[in-house]
Order: structure tokens, then sequence, then C-alpha cells
């Protein structure tokens, strides 16, 4: 049987980086079958739902969704198509590439972020005008879970520095627990690690990401930090990312619809075809994930570039040139 994937492309550059990572995956001849959905600001405009049932259960059903990016539903769309997978964890790596101008040469980090819980559970209220509150959720469970795929994942990629990153000298109880629980399972693993007050780590992060390996963090902490490591090495069109559940996963490129340059043809397809290649490594097509990282990277080191790396190719050129070099 072949893989099921599911494609979403979403809105804005979601339709135009989307396909670039289909081909690539065609190229492949991995012989998967591509099941299409809709989502997004224009599905909601045409069929008042920005997700779908149907789409829904597309990536319901699939071995793996690919998701481009959605506007303004971004949180209608993509916090319940994480759930659907049940994804509890959602891994950025962000790393330069050779022959790239990156403010910070020598990063290679990976943010292992809690994907389901935190001040991203969606509980606000206004209690009375002009005042608002958010319920922040941490649980016990969800720790162990996020706290054991980082040092796993840390383990099996190589990886020498851990660091949890936290909050927990102000959020005593929930960033306490999140600290309590994740240094648990590091003393009981018997790994090394190290915890990190998240305001400050944003700092050294910038200074001296050369210090850093994988980051465990709270959900609201790692997107921040992650599009901070974003900047560090070249721009969000550069960043993949996978969300891991037990069974299914969910992969996308960390950027959203970018609407400043949507239709113009000019987005940066590299962050959306390596969020393909992790989706090709967890379907255990570990080769062709090699195969597509290095033409990636030969890509970046000689080009040629979308305008956001400083050159005047098109995401058709990229994508040509990368489904090129797949050896
Ligand atoms: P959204 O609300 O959907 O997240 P946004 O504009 O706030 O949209 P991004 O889409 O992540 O956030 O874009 C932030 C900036 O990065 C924009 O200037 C955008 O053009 C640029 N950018 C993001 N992704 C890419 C890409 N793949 N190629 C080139 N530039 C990109």
């Amino acid at each position: 049987m072949p893989h099921e994937i599911a494609v979403i492309p979403g809105d804005g550059i979601g339709q135009e980086v989307t396909p670039a990572a289909v081909d690539v995956l065609e190229a492949l001849n991995v012989g998967f079958e591509f099941v299409y959905g809709e989502a997004g600001d224009e599905t909601e405009a045409k069929m008042g739902v920005a997700l779908p049932e149907k789409t829904r259960e597309l990536a319901d059903g699939a071995d793996a969704t690919l998701f481009g990016a959605a506007g303004e539903t971004a949180a209608d769309v993509i916090l319940p198509l994480r759930s659907i997978v049940g994804a509890f964890a959602n891994v950025r790596p962000a790393r330069t590439y050779p022959g790239l101008d990156a403010v910070q040469p020598g990063t290679d980090l990976v943010f292992i972020r809690e994907n389901t819980e935190g001040v991203y559970a969606g509980i606000e209220n206004e209690i009375t005008d002009g005042v608002r509150t958010l319920t922040r959720v941490v649980t016990e469970d969800a720790c162990e879970q996020i706290a054991e795929y980082g040092f796993e994942y840390a383990r099996q990629s190589g990886f020498d520095d851990v660091t949890i990153a936290h909050k927990a000298n102000v959020m005593r109880e929930t960033d306490g627990l999140f600290l309590e629980v994740a240094r648990g399972v590091g003393d009981d693993r018997g790994a090394e690690y190290e915890t990190a007050l998240m305001d400050a780590l944003a700092m050294h992060l910038v200074a001296h990401p050369e210090d850093y390996g994988v980051v465990i963090c709270p959900n609201l902490a790692g997107d921040v930090l992650s599009d901070l490591a974003a900047g560090l090495v070249g721009g969000l069109g550069l960043l993949p990312s996978a969300n891991v559940g037990e069974e299914n996963a969910l992969f996308e490129p960390v950027h959203g619809s970018a609407p400043d340059i949507a239709g113009e043809g000019i987005a940066n397809p590299a962050a959306m075809i390596l969020s393909a290649g992790m989706l090709l490594d967890h379907l255990g097509y570990t080769g062709e994930a090699a195969r597509v990282r290095n033409a990636v990277e030969s890509v970046l080191a000689e080009g040629p570039h979308t305008p956001d790396l400083g050159g005047n190719a098109s995401t058709q050129d990229v994508t040509e040139a990368i489904v090129d070099r797949l050896e």
C-alpha cells in the first residue's frame, strides 16, 4: 500500500511553496498517493468555515500531512489540525547553511516545543469591560511526554547539548511543573542537560548559538525562540517543522502565509521542501530524506536564490534546481 499524504496548501505563499514540495516528493518516485484538502481564509470566504470537515477527515486518515500556511484564520486551521494528528511535539530545526549570509554562522539548533497546552490552550475570557484573562494549562503528562521526546531526539540525532527553557521563577506553578518534570526525565535517563530562564536564553542564543543544541520549550517560548533563531540563520524561508503525534504527523514551514509577497512567485520554497524532507524521515524514507536535504543545501550554497536570500530567482527556478540536484 502506498503511503497516503494529505496536502493542504492553505493561503498566500502556502499555495506556491506546497506544490514545490510535492514536485520534489514526486521526483523521488517513492509512490506516495497525494490527496488534496482546502483550508484557510479563502475557504472560509467560500464555504463559511476555515477547516471543512472533509479536510479534517483527510488529515485524520492520511499517513502524514503537508500543510502550507493559513492567513487570518491560522488559529482556526493549524491548531485543530495539530490536534487531529495528535501532535504533542513541534520539532523546529534552525541551522545555518554554507554559502549563505547568516547573522550567526555555526548555528545548529533544534527546538522541541510542547504543542498542546500552555497559553495556547485557548482559554481566554473577557471578565468585564476592559479586563481580559487567559488561563495557562500545564499538565504533568504533557510535560513528561515532551521531555521524553526531546531527550530521545537529542540522543538519536547525536546532540550533546540539551537545554530546558522555562520561566519558573515567575510562573512558579506552571513552569515550575514543566521544569520539575523535564529535569526528572533527564535525571532518570542519566542525561546531561542544563536549564535556562527563557529571557536570558534569548539573549545567549543571539550571542552564542553554538553553545546550544536541542532546546526543550513550553509552547509559547518555543514559538518565539524558534522565530528568533530564524533571524540568526537567514530568515523564515529556511525553517521547516514537524508536528509529531503518536501515530500521525503534520509537516509545515515555520513561516506563515506572507501576504506581502503572496502571488508574486518569489517565495523561498526551501522551508517547505525541508519540511517534506522531515516527512520522508518520519515515514522511514531516510535515504530519500538525505537526498532532499543535500539537494536543498547544494542550491542554497550555489544558487539560484529567491529575493529573501539576495537573489532574483523565482520559486519555480529554485524548485527546479533542487529537483535537478536530487542525486
Ligand atoms: P502570517 O500572519 O500568515 O504568519 P506574516 O506576514 O505575519 O504572516 P510570515 O508569513 O511568517 O508572517 O512572514 C514574515 C516575513 O517573512 C514576511 O516579510 C514574509 O515575506 C517573509 N517570509 C516568510 N516566509 C517566506 C518565504 N518562504 N520566502 C520569502 N520570504 C518569506
